[in-house]
């Protein structure tokens, strides 16, 4: 019999996290039906619904006007990713009160261990009492709903999250067994649909049926796999609580533009300074990038593309731009159409050699400190203080202020046209390019003729 203490682990998780989010910032629509969509004219998609809109049908994934049709009295937000990035920090920093050991696991979802709490904070409250609290104290703070559930691993833990939503549910030492009997298997997170399938196969439907079932069956089907499971059927199952950094894989963006773009050059200018401020987290990151990518999609919905492969690890700026701008040129001479979205990836990241040489530091090293420099100056006045050329000439392209972090700040041609000429949509202003566009095709039909 092992003396150890039986492990506690609390999975914190937000309740409709986006839609919650609007509430706290607008309290005049708590009580009511409300959603968060995408999409530039509500022609989105639902990315969040809160309780109340539940009820009416609306999930996420619909589309808003479906939504809109179910609860004609509800209320669509637009979505406001600055202030969920903060409001979730908020709740994560309370909940690093509670706890030696957080491990956020995504915008609104974490776990805590509480293991050692038994022995000393618990001896004058219950854990239901502590973690109620802690709610409570989210709740007052923020504005954020929080669901939680307590029990003896991070898996069993979530899984009671699930089932006591919305409130607290906790699966005292001992009780595990009995807590998972009648509880379908595809209830624990992250069981695919084939392993669903294959357990079905076997009878078990259940984590009682799984129970059941020796534990070398388990593991001749499914590996090591099978083999945790049936412990965790059984109530056995811990895994200790670890933090684990794992290296970042990609760095992308894609970014919505909010008209369809028919000026090339535009897009081509927000594409490079969303460039450059992917290539300056990267550098933060002391990564470099072998491959990059660039993806348009048209407002016709249709998708082209073109990738590039680097020789040799990248890190700079200068031939980072340079490759995608011939990309994005290579792309839209095929191209006929308005843009709608521009989406920028680096991938096969390698870690960047930031030792220091004998002979001082390294290139890689002196961009990656300005980097790091100008972020944090940027940051602390709260706009951007310091700009590379393709930064500035998307602000010129603007014309006027913009918000600090707008996903797409430049105004697009036809508000240009507006400016310049004061009419809504000026033929003339696009004179040039169509008839180099006819000439090209009328050159075509001459030559087939
Ligand atoms: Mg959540």
């Amino acid at each position: 019999m092992s003396t150890k203490q039986p492990q506690r682990i609390l999975h914190a998780d937000g309740d409709s996290f986006f839609a919650s989010c609007e509430i706290a910032l607008d309290p005049k629509l708590e009580g009511r039906p409300v959603w968060v969509g995408g999409g530039r004219h509500g022609d989105g998609i639902v990315i969040a619904a809160n309780r109340t809109a539940k009820k009416f049908g609306i999930k996420t994934g619909i589309a808003c006007f479906e939504a809109k049709r179910l609860c004609p009295r509800g209320v669509l937000c637009r979505p406001h990713y600055e202030e969920y990035r903060r409001l979730s920090q908020a709740m994560f920093r309370i909940l690093e009160e509670y706890t030696p050991t957080l491990v956020p696991t995504s915008i609104d979802e974490g776990f805590l261990d509480l293991t050692t709490m038994d022995a000393h904070v618990w001896r004058e409250t219950t854990p239901a009492d502590y973690v109620n609290g802690l709610r409570a104290r989210i709740k007052r703070e923020t504005g954020l709903p929080v669901s939680a559930g307590l029990a003896s691993s991070s898996r069993l833990a979530k899984l009671a999250t699930d089932v006591g939503k919305p409130g607290f549910l906790e699966i005292k030492a001992g009780e595990e067994k009995e807590f998972l009997r009648d509880r379908p298997v595809r209830e624990l997170s992250g069981i695919a649909k084939n392993r669903e399938r294959r357990l079905a196969a076997l009878g078990a439907h259940t984590f009682g049926d799984v129970a059941k079932l020796p534990s070398h069956q388990l593991q001749k089907v499914f590996g090591i796999w099978g083999q945790q499971l049936w412990l965790f059927a059984h109530g056995r199952w811990s895994e200790p609580l670890l933090l684990e950094v794992k290296d970042r894989t990609t760095i992308s963006s894609a970014t919505t533009l909010p008209y369809d773009e028919h000026d090339y050059e535009a897009a081509l200018t927000f594409t490079l300074s969303e460039a450059t401020r992917l290539t300056g987290q990267l550098r933060r990151e002391q990564l470099a990038l072998r491959e990059l990518s660039l993806g348009v999609r048209f407002n016709d919905f249709s998708e082209m593309g073109a990738s590039h492969r680097f020789q040799h690890a990248q890190f700079q700026n200068s031939v980072i731009n340079a490759t995608l701008e011939q990309l994005f040129r290579e792309v839209m001479s095929r191209a006929g159409r308005p843009v709608r979205q521009l989406r920028i990836a680096f991938w096969n990241l390698t870690r960047l050699d930031t030792q220091p040489t004998l002979w001082g530091t390294t290139d890689a090293e002196r961009w990656g400190a300005l980097d790091a420099a100008t972020h944090q100056l940027n940051d602390k006045l709260k706009k951007q203080a310091v700009m590379t050329g393709a930064q500035l000439a998307l602000q010129h392209l603007d014309g006027g202020p913009r918000q600090p972090k707008a996903k797409c700040p430049f105004v697009p041609q036809r508000e240009m046209v507006k400016k310049l000429w004061g009419t809504d949509a000026d033929p003339l202003a696009h004179k040039e390019e169509w008839e180099k566009r006819l000439a090209k095709v009328s050159k075509h039909h001459a030559v087939k003729g």
